[in-house]
């Protein structure tokens, strides 16, 4: 087992956390991003192990997945926040908001209407990232860059969403940096506070780029 290469759950936390106040170290003001730990493919052992190291945020990508592990975990342990960060059909919308503590992926229309109204029904008030499609790719979920400011005011408007950011996952095959700082501008010319942008192999630069919360999954769990 090599010294620098962090084993356990705890070492393999501590690594991201420490990287990440590094990040913010070098911008001002830094140091407010959030963890989330994207938690998809992997057990409910291995998320446990993740807990007790000291990790109560938590994503999963799938409405039907985290139903399957979460319940018995969020009972063991009250304060755990879970965000949806992955695509939802609107036939999940219910299950969605029962389970869920935060919506990433809200990106259109009659997916807002629904959430609206379960929201209501529930009496659950979720806060909700607007997802944009920030490299206008054609196979990705999210609103176009165009239309972000106007999707996020009539969710807010026409159906009451709390909407408290943006989040986006930029092309695989580019550097980064510039889709998170157009994201960042976007958000801000929507008056919108948050930004959820980051994965495993850019967290920092998403961090020097103004993210407030970076979603890292294989960096903290293991390769999926
Ligand atoms: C899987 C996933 C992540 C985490 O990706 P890693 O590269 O494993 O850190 C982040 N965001 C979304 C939307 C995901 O689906």
């Amino acid at each position: 087992m090599s010294q620098t290469a962090p084993e356990t759950a705890l070492e393999r936390l501590e690594a991201i956390r420490e990287r990440m106040a590094r990040a913010a170290g070098r911008i001002a003001g830094g140091g407010k991003a959030e963890l989330v730990a994207v938690s998809k493919t992997f057990s409910p052992e291995a998320i446990e192990e993740v807990i007790v190291a000291g990790q109560r945020r938590f994503g999963e990508n799938r409405v039907q997945e985290a139903q399957g592990k979460w319940p018995a975990l969020r009972q063991k342990y009250p304060d755990l926040v879970l965000h949806l960060i992955g695509p939802l059909q609107t036939n999940k919308a219910r299950e969605a908001v029962a389970l869920f503590d935060v919506i990433e992926s809200l990106d259109r229309e009659r997916l807002a209407r629904v959430l609206a109204a379960e929201m209501e029904k529930q009496d659950r008030r979720l806060p909700c990232f607007v997802q944009v499609n920030i490299g206008a790719e054609p196979q990705k979920a999210g609103v176009a860059i165009d239309q972000t400011p106007d999707f996020v005011a009539l969710c807010q408007n026409t159906y009451g969403l709390d909407v408290v950011g943006l989040m986006c996952i930029p092309p695989i095959d580019q550097p980064p940096g510039p889709y998170f700082a157009q994201l960042a501008g976007l958000a801000e010319r929507s008056g919108l506070q948050k930004l959820s942008m980051g994965m495993s192999a850019d967290f920092e630069t998403a961090i020097l780029m103004g993210a407030t919360q970076v979603r890292v999954g294989s960096a903290l769990f293991g390769a999926r």
